[in-house]
């Protein structure tokens, strides 16, 4: 009676593959093969060859979170098939996504939370293009209700900015001015900032947590500066403060410091959800103060269990696992478990910096007193023939990935080696990581010509 394959006769085999597999014994490195080979092939020579990769534990060049929970990472399998951009058929992912920026508005002060407005994205640059997409836009509307030209709008940051804020200049055409850090001035300072803000600035960029050096620029004094430009010129100049890191560290770390909604500018605030916020790579968030802030043409409707909900972001698809996992992190470790585990992370850098110092060959650039990063570089004249590139390399030679670098424009000249603390790097680690350096700097030391040494490449993390 029934029909069906068991039933009709055929050799069909039973394998849920659409045809016969066969083992390839050689893959071509740059064509598409050309037949199919087992799942376990596959598997063992990607993973095979990932395994060249260095370790992300030891990889302190990165500030993206390289450590999760199991629990955390069983959620990541269960929803790795998720698409953020089906709100419709995925609406609790949607609904989680919401409370995640709403706390986050309420983590950094705003004064209203229900009426702020946020989405999560892929990351901080994309966060920072939506953040710097509204500065522009609702200063054009300015200019042109007040018959205005809207040629020519620039956007004023520190030199040390994160390179997505050239990139964001560059794709949506605003003149970038770069105030140039200086050994005494380090970070954007409030006083500097008259001579390069005019009519024609849409914003400006504060930054938390400085991805050279670690430190914070004084959001409060940039503030300060521009009310008094404001009340000389009549311009109205909103912050947006990128803290891609920062965002997820001062809140616990430094609450009495005055850097986000409490400060009237601040109009929107980024965070890199996979910093400091604790989860995998792939997770951003942008918040605004108030919906007003966010001008409605750059907002879409989609779908939403048969009404619309709005969307505003660079992307369409994108993996919503990541929202889920930012949702684990906020419900396990709640305010306090953040607190706790952004002090021990600061109490490694701090560890780090105290054990650098003590070696002898080093001036201490950061601290850990901001965010979690500890800096070096070396000391003036302590040695003709060696870097910190070549010092950079011995590390490697052990597992540890601790990148040297130029500073910024202005201060190129100074090389800087960086160690970014996070989750996961225990101070037993860290101990590790100090003799390394430390048996480091014995071998190099006993160099008596210069090696032909590494040179420098352009660092953007
Ligand atoms: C890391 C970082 C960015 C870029 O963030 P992604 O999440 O990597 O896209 C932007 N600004 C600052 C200050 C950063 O540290």
């Amino acid at each position: 009676m029934r029909q069906g394959y068991e039933s009709a006769g055929e050799d069909v085999g039973l394998n849920p593959v659409f045809s016969r597999p066969g083992e390839a014994t050689e893959f071509p490195r740059f064509s598409l093969p050309r037949g199919e080979s087992l799942p376990e092939t596959a598997f063992q020579v990607v993973h095979d060859e990932a395994m060249l990769d260095g370790n992300a534990r030891l990889n302190l060049a990165t500030f993206v979170g390289t450590w999760m929970e199991e629990q955390a990472q069983r959620l990541y399998a269960e929803a790795a098939d998720k698409n953020i951009v089906d709100k419709d058929e995925y609406p609790q992912t949607a609904a989680i996504e919401t409370r995640c920026w709403r706390m986050l508005a309420e983590l950094w002060h705003a004064p209203h939370p229900e009426r702020a407005i946020g989405t999560s994205t892929v990351g901080s640059s994309e966060a920072c293009m939506l953040g710097g997409l509204a500065l522009k836009r609702r200063w054009q509307q300015a200019r042109r209700a007040a018959g205005k030209s809207t040629d020519r709008p620039n956007l004023v940051m520190s030199s040390a900015v994160q390179v997505c804020w050239e990139k964001f200049c560059a794709y949506f055409e605003v003149e970038p001015r770069m105030v140039p850090i200086s050994a005494d001035a380090p970070t954007l300072d409030g006083p500097a900032l008259a001579a390069y803000v005019d009519e024609n600035t849409i914003g400006v960029v504060a930054i938390m947590g400085v991805t050279y050096t670690g430190k914070y620029e004084p959001v409060q004094r940039i503030a300060a500066a521009l009310d008094a430009i404001q009340a000389e010129h009549g311009w109205d100049v909103p912050i947006h403060v990128d803290g891609a890191s920062g965002a997820m560290v001062a809140p616990f770390l430094q609450p009495e410091l005055e850097w986000d909604f409490r400060l009237e500018r601040v109009a929107s605030i980024n965070t890199s959800g996979h910093k400091y916020g604790l989860v995998y790579p792939g997770l951003g968030w942008v918040v605004w103060r108030s919906e007003e802030l966010l001008p409605e043409e750059l907002i879409f409707r989609v779908s939403y269990l048969g009404g619309s909900m709005p969307t505003f972001a660079l992307n369409f698809s994108r993996p919503g696992a990541q929202v889920l996992l930012q949702y684990y992190q906020f419900l396990r470790l709640g305010f306090e478990g953040y607190r706790r585990v952004q002090s021990a992370a600061r109490d490694v850098a701090r560890y780090l910096a105290d054990a650098v110092a003590g070696l002898g060959a080093f001036d201490i650039v950061a601290d850990g007193s901001d965010i979690p990063v500890t800096a070096w570089r070396l000391k003036d004249g302590y040695t003709d023939t060696w870097t910190l590139y070549d010092l950079s390399e011995r590390l490697r030679a052990r597992g540890w990935l601790v990148p040297a670098y130029p500073l910024p424009e202005s201060l190129t000249a100074v090389t800087v080696q960086r160690a970014v603390v996070r989750n996961g790097l225990s101070r037993d680690l860290a101990g590790g990581l100090v003799d390394a350096i430390s048996d480091g700097v014995g071998m190099l030391d006993q160099l008596d010509a210069p090696l032909p040494g590494p040179t420098a490449v352009p660092f953007h993390h």
